[in-house]
């Protein structure tokens, strides 16, 4: 269902005032983890005033190591709420289980399945069954198609409503993060009408490899980019050393602007 030869016209999925896929490119942006009302409104308010489409922020967080900050939860999910309201910017955060489903429909405007769940097919099912857009990342070493198998999952349960994440992919190389991979977001641009963005933060683990990476997913075709940004990097809760401080963010968006504005 999600493959070209079924639907030729590039899907267009909406939520609030985003719209991902179609001639634009839609930048999402925000932190990585929700840590503070003060910390999320500061950020949510410089990413809107630089022309941010959505805002980002994990409210429960997948980490690696158990002892790491595993996000604040439903106190996280109403920061984001309240952020919404009062910037009135469109909401993405990570569900990691079932159980939460219900309860981040309430709060959030967009679902992100994260890398480590892209095949975790009973969420894929639960999130299917909500009408709630969905973000759904590519796995840690997921190929294409199983990437494209996970959105049918999506797709088949009753939602149509999905953007595909390329977030970098594990190889041999140690220097980044991850290796992002771009050959992806061309070849499915090509397989699938769903809009594909590209996450240059998690595909590179380097601040300043972001601003450089996110042209090159215009360049090649990417719907769209989600990217993280937190105004104090270094008091960051997880992730700081990729997060784009405010005015990388605006130096950011003043690079994309050829491909944000177009018609
Ligand atoms: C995130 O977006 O903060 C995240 C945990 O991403 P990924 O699932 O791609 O690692
Ligand atoms: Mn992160």
């Amino acid at each position: 269902m999600v493959s070209r030869e079924v639907q030729a016209h590039d899907t267009v999925v909406r939520f609030g005032n985003a719209a991902i896929g179609g001639n634009k490119f839609a930048v999402i942006a925000g932190p990585c983890s929700v840590e503070s009302e003060e910390q999320l409104l500061s950020v949510a308010e410089v990413v809107k005033q630089h022309g941010a489409v959505a805002l980002r922020g994990g409210a429960y967080k997948p980490r690696t190591s158990p002892y790491d900050f595993q996000g604040m939860g439903v106190e996280g999910l109403k920061l984001l709420k309240l952020a919404n309201e009062q910037l009135n910017i469109p909401t993405v955060s990570e569900v990691m289980d079932v159980s939460q489903v219900d309860t981040m429909c309430e709060y959030v405007d967009c679902l992100q399945i994260g890398a480590r769940n892209m095949q975790n097919y009973a969420l894929l099912k639960a999130v299917g069954e909500s009408q709630k857009p969905v973000l759904l990342k590519r796995g840690l070493s997921a190929t294409i198609e199983e990437l494209l198998l996970a959105a049918e999952y999506i797709y088949d349960a009753g939602n149509p409503n999905i953007i595909l994440c390329e977030r970098g992919i594990r190889t041999y190389e140690t220097a980044t993060r991850n290796t992002l991979d771009l050959n992806a977001v061309a070849y499915l641009k090509q397989r699938t009408h769903l809009p594909v963005v590209v996450d240059p933060s998690h595909g590179t683990g380097v601040r300043e490899l972001v601003i450089p990476l996110s042209r090159a997913a215009a360049a090649v075709g990417a719907d769209g980019i989600i990217v993280e940004s937190h105004l104090k990097p270094c008091e960051a809760l997880s992730d700081g050393h990729q997060a784009l401080t405010g005015p990388m963010f605006e130096q950011l968006m003043q690079e994309l602007k050829p491909f944000v504005e177009a018609a």
